[in-house]
Order: structure tokens, then sequence, then C-alpha cells
């Protein structure tokens, strides 16, 4: 009896282990990363770099100093953006580890934003069965969002992450020297996912963030744990996306849609930008559903317009981004479900709305952005 409660002790902390994701802050001197590799000296045979060509430029001049005294290692180097996040791309990374003999014992150091960490993260999940793998954001969305959590994987036919797999790494290495060299647009991208990680889990610092009168640079520094383990929560408690990781895709379903339909057009959008735009309108919705109160709702829509930009989105965009929510992966039973605010840091997943009530809040957050 005794050694069967054992049994199933050891197989739920395995379980637990091997989801959990394990996140580091780091400094300049990337004291954690040096500290793991010196660790896992005789783990690992080799270590393969794969990074893209900014990253490589600003970035990767820092990092290398630091480990290459440990072992040999390869770059992999790739051309910045989402059209990397294809089979072909996949194919040529294969080939190339092949190439170079890397074996089961390498490991893969993904340095980047989520493109990089998606896609590296699949190439190591994948090669020979599944390698070691280490992510390291250098992008704020990377960091609060897309290098935690398991999630790996490729867009293909044209639709966004549709071939992956679900593969933890052995670390995840957060430091925000990185963005030091980051774009202003690419910054605010990562910058609506706090938003959102506040507005999910953290009142306290949401209302820190309303009065903060420095720059949101600064205000990132300096809270950029609190808003990381907001996803390192979520994710441990729910790795496959059952319950509480739905709350994750708050103001992602109607801003994927302006994201996805804009793309469709022609016209570049950034992920976060998308998002906060999502999040203005998902709240609407919610408000006119009696989920939210109508002064947290002005709130949080007046500050999100007074920090960041967003181009005018036209009227004829209603009717194609109704269409692409119909397609969105948490639907049941052919209903679009959404994750509503009820208030910050209160959230509830699983909500329906009808397509009318959908189109009267996405011709009001047009509205309302128009107006000055
Ligand atoms: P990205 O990786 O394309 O990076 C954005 C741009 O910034 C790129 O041009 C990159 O070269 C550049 N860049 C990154 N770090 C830099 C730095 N420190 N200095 C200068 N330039 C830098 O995009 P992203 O916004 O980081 O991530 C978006 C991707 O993440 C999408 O593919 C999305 O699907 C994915 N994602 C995945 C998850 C997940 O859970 N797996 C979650 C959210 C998003």
């Amino acid at each position: 009896m005794l050694s069967s409660n054992l049994v199933i002790s050891n197989i739920c902390n395995f379980i637990l282990m091997s989801t959990t994701p394990k996140v580091f802050f780091d400094d300049e001197n990337f004291r954690e990363l040096k500290s793991f590799l010196q660790n896992n000296k005789d783990n690992y045979s080799s270590y393969f770099i794969l990074t893209d060509s900014n990253v490589h430029s600003h970035c990767l001049a820092s990092v290398l100093t630091k480990i290459e005294e440990f072992k040999e290692l390869e770059i992999l180097e790739i051309e910045p953006g989402e059209s990397q996040k294809s089979i072909e791309i996949a194919a040529q990374l294969w080939d190339t580890l092949l190439e170079m003999k890397a074996d089961k014992k390498a490991l893969m150091i993904n340095i980047g934003g989520g493109v990089i960490t998606d896609i590296g993260g699949f190439i190591a999940g994948t090669y020979k069965r599944g390698i070691d793998y280490i992510n390291l954001p250098t992008s704020l969305l990377g960091a609060v969002d897309a290098a935690i959590g398991g999630k790996t994987g490729l867009d293909f036919n044209g639709l966004k992450n549709q071939i992956g797999v679900m593969y933890n790494s052995q670390g995840v290495f957060v430091n925000p020297v990185f963005f030091d060299s980051l774009p202003d647009d690419e910054f605010y991208s990562g910058l609506a996912e706090c938003i959102k990680h506040m507005l999910i889990a953290l009142p306290e610092l949401w209302n820190t963030f309303l009065t903060w009168e420095k720059s949101h640079r600064e205000f990132v520094v300096e809270f950029l744990p609190a808003m990381v383990q907001v996803k390192v929560d979520i994710v441990t408690k729910d790795p496959y996306e059952k319950n509480e990781r739905q709350y994750l895709n708050y103001g992602h379903t109607i801003g994927h849609a302006l994201e996805s339909h804009s793309i469709n057009c022609g016209i570049e959008i950034k992920h976060g930008v998308a998002v906060a735009w999502g999040i203005i309108a998902e709240n609407m919705l919610a408000k006119d559903l009696g989920y939210l109160d109508a002064s947290t709702n002005d709130t949080i829509a007046n500050c999100i317009k007074k920090s960041f930009v967003f181009q005018p989105v036209p009227q004829d965009f209603v009717e194609p981004m109704i269409e692409i929510c119909t397609h969105d992966k948490k639907n049941e039973n052919g209903e679009i479900r959404f994750s509503f605010l009820q208030a910050p840091g209160k959230i509830v997943a699983k909500q329906k709305a009808s397509v009318e009530q959908i189109k009267t809040a996405i011709a009001n957050t047009v509205a309302f952005l128009a107006n000055d």
C-alpha cells in the first residue's frame, strides 16, 4: 500500500515539475544563465543558439562573451519577422542541426522575441523527438508572455500557430537589459500584454500604472517580475488551457480578429497594439452585458487610448472581424466565447456573446477611438 502511494506521489511530482516554468531574472552579468550552464555542463554536448539578424546585431555580443567559456557554440541565424515561423524554415533548421551533427544532448538556446522562442521551442521539441532548450526573451512581449508556458509552433497555410507542440523549456532567463535596444513600437506591443496581466491579476499595480508619472519603460523595468509571474502562475495552474489559461486570451478574441484582418488587407499592426484595441472592445462588450461597470470601463479605455497610437479602423472591418471571431479556438458549440473582465483582478472565462452584441462593441470602439 505504502509503496503504491509513493509511486503515485512521484508521478504527481513529475507532472508538476514538467509543466512548471522555471523563470530566472538575470542581470547584465548574466549570473543566472552562467550558473545554469555551469551546473549543467555535463548534461549537454553542444550549444546551438537560434536568433534573428536584428537580435544578433543588438543583443548577442553581450551574451556570447559570458557563455563561450562553457562550450563550443554554433549560431543559427534567421531573418526577423513572423514569416519565419514556417515549415520551410523549420526544415532548414532541422537540416542544419543534422549537418552539424547535433545529438540528443545538444542544447538549443533561443535568443530573441516570440518568433524565435516559438520556432526554436518547436525545433527543440521535434528534433530527435526532443532535445532540451532554454529561452532568453529579448522583446518585452517575449519576456512577459511568449517565452513562458511551453506553447511552441509555426504558422501554416496563412493561419497563425496551427502546427506545434507543447514542450517546456529548461529555463527562461528574463533580462531587461535587452529592452534597451527594443524599438518603441515593439516595446508598446509588449506593454499591452503587461496591461492585460495587471488587469487579470494585479489590481494594485494597475492602480500604480494609472497614476505613474515616469516613463512606461521605467515602469516596466521596476515591475517586470510581478507581470511575468502572472503568466507563470496561470500556466502552472492550467498548462493545457482548460480553465485559467483562457484568462490570458482576454482582449485577444477581438484583438486577434483585428490583427488577422489587418494583415489580410496588407496593413501592418503590431500584435500588442491589436490586443490593446481588443481589450477596449471586449470591455465595451463586458459592460454592455453587465459584467463590468461603466466607470471602470471608461478608466481602462481612456488609459489605453492615452498610452497607445492606434490607426483608425474602418467601419467595413466589422463584418470580416466577426467572421474571424467565429473561428476562434475558444468557441464552443458554434458560439463565440470570451474571457470578460469584471473588475481589475477579477476575470471570468468561457462567456458567450451574440454576433450583434460583438458588432456593437466593435463599432463603439471604432467611434470611441476616433473621438479626441
Ligand atoms: P518578434 O520575435 O518578431 O520580435 C519583434 C521584433 O523585435 C523583431 O524584428 C525582432 O528582431 C526585434 N527584436 C526583438 N528583441 C529585440 C531587441 N532586444 N532589440 C532590438 N530588436 C529586437 O515578435 P514578438 O513581438 O517578440 O513576439 C511575437 C510572436 O510571439 C508571435 O509569433 C506570436 O504568435 C508569438 N507568441 C507566442 C506565445 C506563446 O505562448 N508561445 C504568446 C504570445 C505570442
